[in-house]
């Protein structure tokens, strides 16, 4: 079983070429304080053999796909294997991202075969659950996410699940600027490990950590960390920037 730990993982989307990319890498290795975080950075694709060379050294520093497809392999034009992903260092994968379940069609069934997929290559998926404004309004945020881990963990065993990490992102608050309160990603984490706790037990559910996203920044990072069931944190924008992605792994 997996230990709880805390976790700021960045996710790049598609931002920065090839040199910009090592570049940001090169600056978070040169300014990185050595502390019990784990910190993963979610590149492109093209970046992971690059980026891999310039964090390999750093022990709680380590890289992260941003999605894999579902197949060991085949004939499919353009897709990227997870265990493509782990021949070039990589040792994390995100799934399941708003951006993918809105513009590519990912739904929870599918995400589940990539998270097998995924294990199965030796990585470590991180999923991504949370719930659009309107479910939120009407009070049926738990409703929207619970149905969301049920489908897409709960297929599994309870040793499966406790090699994942799980990110709580309200759609609502990616890349706008608005951010869940504290009190509101706390109530939303301890409901998450409530389900983890019926459904796989009680070592499980304490020993997920369950990372919130959405509109993470240096100003409010500390706040939303220090809830008792936020294990960290999965930052768009601010990933982008060293100094901010710094200063946030800094508040852990
Ligand atoms: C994300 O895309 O996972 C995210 C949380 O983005 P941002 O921090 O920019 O809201």
């Amino acid at each position: 079983m997996s230990r709880r730990r805390n976790i700021v993982a960045g996710n790049w989307k598609m931002n920065k070429d090839y040199e910009e990319g090592r570049s940001l890498a090169r600056d978070i290795v040169a300014k990185l304080q050595p502390s019990d975080t784990l910190v993963i950075l979610g590149a492109p694709y093209i970046h992971l053999k690059g980026v891999s060379h310039i964090i390999s050294d750093i022990n709680n520093l380590h890289l992260s796909a941003q999605n894999c497809h579902q197949e060991e392999g085949g004939a499919y034009t353009g897709e990227i294997t997870a265990e493509m992903l782990s021949s070039v260092g990589c040792e994390y994968v995100i799934l399941g991202h708003s951006e993918r379940r809105e513009y590519f069609g990912e739904d929870d069934t599918l995400i589940a075969a990539k998270i097998k997929r995924a294990q199965a290559a030796g990585l470590t998926p991180i999923f991504c659950c949370g719930e659009k404004l309107p479910s939120r309004e009407a009070g049926e945020q738990e409703a929207v996410v619970g149905q969301q881990v049920k489908e897409a963990l709960f297929g599994f065993s309870a040793e499966e699940v406790s090699k994942m990490v799980i990110a709580y992102e309200p759609v609502w608050a990616i890349g706008t600027g608005v951010t869940a309160s504290p009190a509101q990603a706390q109530e939303m984490h301890a409901y998450i490990r409530g389900l983890l706790r019926e459904q796989f037990g009680e070592e499980v559910a304490d020993g997920m950590s369950i990372l919130y996203g959405g509109s993470v920044k240096p100003a409010n990072a500390e706040e939303l960390f220090s809830q008792a069931d936020v294990d960290g944190g999965l930052v768009g924008g601010a990933s982008l920037k060293a100094e901010d992605f710094l200063a946030i792994i800094a508040s852990m």
